[in-house]
């Protein structure tokens, strides 16, 4: 198959078993456990694969965006096919990993040229083009139907899918009393060509959000704005070589930007710095932290000491009745934060400390609080201090005369931020980095536990941790840092620092200093807001009654839980919940639009890891198929989890939350340890808050 492939029939209404709407690798995964999980014996189902995005890349991996366009993940840390370190009680090891994919066709050679040059002189620690890894996620998809062959039929859809409705039969149908399960009227499908698929199970997988309708016209009428998007989506064309240009946001769509209106525009990186074509516009970076993202630590297999937020408390603090994240956790997390950071001063610069005993002592003995602030203070000089305020901030109390002062202190940081980030010693900034990485399954069990506040959620995951997370540890690869280093000194790209409050381009830090952009570019992805007003299939679902926005419980008394953004459904297999909070017997959703039911769902998956990706898309198609195949001896029709009665939420430990020990819990897997990737996207905060440095990918 190829990106213009499977050429379908197109009836008017067409039948299947279940449908996958959005074929980017979430969706390629649920049809992989489905074709994994598929009983040899059991009868043979129809799926349909529907996006209006060429199948198995989707639209993020899709092959016709700009090869300038890089992953964020090295090649070694992608796979869209769950390796042996996947604890699943189903086939594992159905296809090779993106690196074992570019071996292979390193010899073999590929119809996509691209990817088959990429891989001649790629290795583990390579940065692919992202359409190389969609060459990668349409072979899988190949190689899946291949597999599934007559056992599991896979039909693809070119469209993108307007509407779920409940067929007749369906227990949501207006039409019909009492409910059927999966083997009842299922759904009604409508594509934006018109046509109309019913099926017994759909299945959700529809990727990142698009930004809400604008509520005004934007930055001014006279200057071009381009909106939060897909990278590849930016009308750049518009943006003439002369203009000045002000790039909003310092994250992995800035990189992206910036890679497009350079190499983009016919530019070239050497040894010796950056040779313009001319046709670059000038470029000034305004972000909230003053400074673009810091560059990716990526040294393999690298730990770092950690003490505090053990499973044993992770789990305790799981199960209190009501947690909040800046009172409950972040005491421990700075506490292994700064075992991380202290332990390397130790490494490195044990003879600049008064008493390393000290100090040595103090870090493991004394848990969060004065006391142990007090000791690292007196056994830390200040220059080797953690200081996590002015890591968020750079530019905290700093001004400067002139952009080009402000520049030269740019360039010194940028400087020391690769240096860190490739020092094989792993030197104390780039041991906090992992740090932060390592951290992340402990607090997803506590941040997706469903007992964090509505408040503390907003405030404290979405307000300040994903965004201080992806500041330090989510940048991108150091290669993109370098670059920036030289384009600032090629005159290319310049610093604004962060804008003075209730300007749009009036620098904070350098005294009366303000830019007159001909285009501002906002560079972020809308975050997950399924509440707001605006386009996707999510948010229709949600306004046709049969689906509703996530809210966790408010922290004041007798106060309206509050929304996160997600579309809420049952945690632990990912069934929609209804408006009254029942849950269908046949639709599912999965990844990123349940971001605040579950936690960094902008991500793939990373070989070795255990990875959650697969725990997600392998419950759903297990639920799919214990509803769509009929047991041993069981009539067709009373296939599913009961006739004549909606499905609730089961015994759970407290309203809202999964059971307590499902069977395939998650979050069990979670504080065992399991190694988890960093993120590279993360959405931005739901309704209420404006898209902000804090919340940038
Ligand atoms: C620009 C960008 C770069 C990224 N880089 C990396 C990276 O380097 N490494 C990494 O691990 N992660 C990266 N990510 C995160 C990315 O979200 C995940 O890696 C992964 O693509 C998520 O898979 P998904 O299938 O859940 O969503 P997506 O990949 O977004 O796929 C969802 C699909 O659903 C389709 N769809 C949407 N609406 C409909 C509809 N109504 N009907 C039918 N189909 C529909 C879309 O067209 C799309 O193809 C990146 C994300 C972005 C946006």
């Amino acid at each position: 198959m190829n990106d213009s492939a499977a050429p379908q029939p197109r009836p008017a209404r067409a039948t299947a078993d279940a449908v996958v709407l959005g074929a980017g690798p979430r969706g390629v995964s649920v049809l992989e456990r489905l074709v994994a999980r598929a009983s040899a014996t059991g009868p043979a189902l129809r799926v349909t694969l529907v996006d209006p995005y060429p199948p198995g890349a989707g639209r993020v991996w899709w092959r016709g965006q700009p090869p300038q366009l890089l992953m964020n993940t090295m090649v070694a840390d992608n796979t869209v096919f769950p390796d042996e370190s996947v604890r699943l009680d189903a086939p594992v090891g159905t296809g090779p990993t993106f690196a074992e994919w570019l071996r292979d066709i390193a010899v073999g050679g590929h119809r996509d040229s691209a990817a088959a040059e990429f891989a001649a002189y790629a290795d583990d620690r390579a940065y692919a083009p992202r359409r190389v890894y969609g060459s990668y996620l349409v072979d899988a998809l190949e190689r899946i139907r291949a597999l599934g062959g007559g056992r599991v039929r896979i039909e693809v859809r070119t469209a993108a899918a307007r509407s779920v409705t409940p067929a007749p039969g369906s227990p949501d149908s207006p039409k019909t009393a009492g409910y059927s399960g999966l083997s009842g009227g299922g759904y009604d499908i409508a594509l934006d060509d018109g046509t109309r698929i019913t099926a017994r199970a759909a299945v959700l997988a529809t990727g990142h959000l698009e930004a809400p309708y604008p509520a005004s016209a934007g930055p001014s009428a006279k200057v071009l704005h381009l909106p939060g998007g897909h990278p590849a989506d930016y009308a750049l064309d518009a943006i003439a070589p002369d203009a000045d240009v002000l790039l909003r946001g310092g994250g992995l769509n800035a990189f992206d930007v910036l890679a497009l209106l350079t190499l983009g525009r016919g530019g070239r990186f050497d040894e010796h710095g950056y040779t313009p074509s001319g046709r670059e516009p000038r470029i000034w970076i305004t972000t909230r932290r003053g400074v673009p993202f810091h560059a990716r630590v990526d040294t393999p297999g690298v730990r770092v000491p950690t003490a505090f937020l053990t499973p044993e408390r992770v789990a305790a603090l799981a199960a209190r009745e009501r947690l909040d994240f800046h009172a409950d956790v972040v005491p421990w997390l700075t506490a292994d934060l700064e075992l991380a950071w202290y332990d390397r001063v130790l490494a490195l610069h044990a003879d600049a400390l008064p008493a390393p005993e000290e100090l040595r002592r103090a870090l493991t003995a004394l848990p969060p609080g004065p006391d142990r602030g007090d000791a690292l203070r007196a056994a830390v000089p200040e220059p080797l201090r953690l200081d996590l305020d002015a890591i968020a901030e750079p530019l905290r109390g700093r001004r400067f005369a002139h952009p080009a002062e402000l520049g030269d202190w740019w360039a010194g940081h940028l400087d020391a931020d690769l240096a860190a980030a490739t020092d094989p010693h792993l030197p104390p900034r780039a041991a906090l980095a992992v740090a932060v990485r390592q951290a992340r399954p402990a607090l997803r069990t506590l941040i997706t536990a469903g007992n964090l506040s509505g408040e503390s959620y907003r405030r404290d995951v979405l307000g300040w941790f994903n965004g201080f997370a992806n500041f330090v540890s989510g940048g991108p690869p150091a290669l993109r840092v370098r670059q920036l280093c030289a384009l600032l000194a090629a005159g290319v790209v310049a610093l604004l620092g962060p804008v003075r409050p209730g300007t749009r381009s009036a620098s904070a830090v350098v005294e009366d200093f303000t830019v007159r952009p001909d285009a501002v570019i906002d560079a972020w992805l809308p975050g997950t807001d399924v509440g707001a007003d605006g386009p996707g299939l999510v948010r229709r679902l949600i306004a046709d009654g049969l689906g509703r926005p996530h809210r966790l419980p408010a922290a004041a008394p007798g106060a309206a839980p509050l929304p996160t953004g997600a579309l809420d459904v049952r945690a632990r297999d990912g069934r929609i919940k209804r408006p009254d909070g029942t849950v269908h017997d046949a639709l599912f959703a999965v990844g990123v639009p349940l971001e605040g039911v579950r936690w960094t769902t902008a991500i793939g998956a990373r070989p070795g890891t255990d990875a959650d990706f697969f725990h997600e898309t392998d419950r759903v198609a297990q639920e799919l198929l214990r509803g769509l195949t009929p047991p041993p001896h069981a009539p067709a029709d009373a296939v599913g989890s009961g006739t004549g009665r909606r499905h609730h939420e089961r015994a759970a430990v407290r309203p809202d939350r999964g059971p307590a020990h499902p069977p395939h819990d998650a979050t069990a897997h979670q504080t065992s340890g399991r190694e988890e990737r960093d993120m590279p996207r993360t959405p931005a905060a739901p309704a209420g808050h404006p898209p902000t440095e804090e919340s940038q990918p």
